[in-house]
C-alpha cells in the first residue's frame, strides 16, 4: 500500500521534471536503451549450440588451475595464458599454436570431468538448452593419455553437469586431419565400447592443405555403417576450401557442414547444399585484436539466400567473443541484424541439430512460442523447405 502510494506521487514528479526540462533523449541514450533490450532478448533466447570444442571451452582461469594442478612450468598464471592468447598470429595456424599448448594441461580423468562440468554450467548461464560438442581424442592419446581416461572423465562430467544444470548434451568425436588414416581407424576402434554415448564424427585441426576430406573417405564410410552422424570442418579461406566442401558432401556424405562459408562462391554448390537439406555451422568469433566479429557479411549473404546457416562459439575460452550469448550479441550489434534475423539464425541451429524428430519438433515449437512472445512470428512455412 505504501509502495503504491509512493509510486502515485513519484510518477507525476518524474513526468513533470521531464516536461520542464523539455529534454529529448540523446541518440546515445536511445542506442544504449536499444542495446540493453537487445541484450535481454539475446541472452534470454533459448539456444542450441552445435559447434563448440570441449578443449576450447577452457577460460584462462581454468587453464591456469589445471597447469598448476598438474605441475606445469608454463601457464601458471591467468596473465600468462592471456598473453599467449593475445599474441597469436592470425588465422588457423596461429590459433592452433596456442590451442595445442593449452590442451596439454589436460592430463587426468578428473581434468576432463572439471572441464565438461564447467562447460555445462556456462551453457546453462547462456540459456543453451541443447548442445552437441566436439572432443578430440587423438590430441590426447598422442600425448600418452589413455582413450578410456578421456572418455570416462568426459562422460562423468556430462552426467554430473546434466543433473546439476539441466542442459542436454551429445558428443561428436573429431578426427585430427593432420594425423594418419590408420590413427583415425584406431580411434574409431577405441570408441566401440562407448558407441552409444557418442552421437557423431567430425574432422578438425589442420593444416587443411594436404589433408582434404577425401583422405578420410574409408573412415567415414565405416563410421556411417556404425551409425554415427557425420560432419567435418572446412575452415574459411583455407586453400582449396570450395573443392573440400564438394568432397565433404560427395565423398564423405556428411549430414552437416562445419564452417564451409566459402560455399557462397559457388552457386552450384549452394544449390546442392540446399537440395540435400544440409546446414552450415558458422562461427563469427572475435579476438581481442579484431575490430568486429569475423564473417558477418558471408553469413548475411547465406541467410539472405535461404541457406541453413547458424551461429556458434567454436572455442569460447580462446576468443574474446566468448560463449554464445556474447557472440550473438556482438554479431547482431556489429551487423545491425534484426530480431527476426537472430531468430531465423537460431531456428537454423535447431533444425541442424541431430535430435530425434519428435524431440526436435518439441524444441522448435517451444522456441517459436518464445519468439512470438518477443514479437517475432515465423509461421509454419519456414521449415518446409528443409528436411525435418
Ligand atoms: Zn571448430
Amino acid at each position: 500500500m505504501i509502495k503504491t502510494h509512493f509510486k502515485l506521487i513519484l510518477i507525476p514528479i518524474l513526468l513533470f521534471s521531464l516536461m520542464a526540462c523539455d529534454q529529448q533523449p540523446t541518440a546515445d541514450a536511445v542506442q544504449t536503451n536499444y542495446s540493453k533490450k537487445m541484450w535481454s532478448f539475446i541472452s534470454e533466447m533459448p539456444k542450441v549450440e552445435l559447434h563448440i570444442h570441449l578443449e576450447g571451452t577452457m577460460y584462462p582461469e581454468t587453464v591456469s588451475i589445471l597447469a598448476n594442478r598438474n605441475g606445469f612450468d608454463y601457464f601458471k598464471t591467468v596473465k600468462e595464458v592471456q598473453q599467449s592468447l593475445d599474441s597469436r598470429p592470425p588465422g588457423l595456424f596461429g590459433f592452433l599454436q596456442h590451442h595445442e599448448k593449452q590442451v596439454s594441461v589436460l592430463q587426468t580423468q578428473e581434468d576432463f570431468y572439471t572441464v565438461v562440468y564447467d562447460f555445462l554450467k556456462n551453457c546453462k548461464d547462456n540459456n543453451i538448452v541443447y548442445v552437441e560438442f566436439f572432443f578430440d581424442p587423438q590430441i590426447h592419446t598422442s600425448r600418452g593419455i589413455a582413450f578410456n581416461d578421456v572418455l570416462d572423465g568426459i562422460l562423468a562430467g556430462r552426467e554430473a553437469g546434466e543433473k546439476d544444470f539441466g542442459v542436454k548434451s551429445e558428443l561428436i568425436m573429431s578426427i585430427n586431419r593432420e594425423k594418419t588414416v590408420e590413427s583415425a581407424f584406431k580411434m574409431l576402434k577405441d570408441a566401440e565400447p562407448y558407441k552409444n554415448q557418442i552421437l557423431g564424427l567430425g574432422l578438425d585441426n589442420g593444416p587443411e592443405e594436404g589433408n582434404p576430406p577425401a583422405k578420410f573417405e574409408a573412415v567415414y564410410a565405416l563410421a556411417k555403417n556404425q551409425g554415427y552422424y557425420l560432419t567435418a570442418h572446412n575452415d574459411v579461406d583455407e586453400k582449396d576450401t570450395v573443392e573440400h566442401i564438394w568432397q565433404s558432401i560427395n565423398i564423405l556424405h556428411l549430414d552437416r557442414l562445419d564452417h564451409s562459408l566459402n560455399a557462397m562462391e559457388d552457386f552450384d554448390l549452394l544449390r546442392e547444399i540446399n537440395r540435400r537439406g544440409l546446414c552450415l555451422t558458422g562461427s563469427p568469433v572475435q579476438r581481442t585484436t579484431d575490430p568486429e566479429p569475423q564473417e558477418i557479411e558471408r553469413i548475411r549473404f547465406l541467410l539472405q539466400h535461404n541457406i541453413c546457416v547458424s551461429l556458434h562459439s567454436d572455442d569460447p575460452g580462446e576468443f574474446a567473443s566468448g560463449y554464445l550469448s556474447q557472440l550473438l550479441f556482438n554479431f547482431q550489434q556489429s551487423g545491425k541484424f534484426t530480431k527476426r534475423d537472430m531468430v531465423l539464425l537460431m531456428l537454423n541451429a535447431y533444425e541442424a541439430a541431430w535430435l530425434p524428430i519428435n524431440e526436435k519438433k518439441m524444441y522448435i515449437d517451444e522456441f517459436k512460442t518464445w519468439a512470438e512472445t518477443q514479437g517475432v512470428n515465423i509461421g509454419e512455412h519456414y521449415f518446409n523447405k528443409h528436411k525435418l
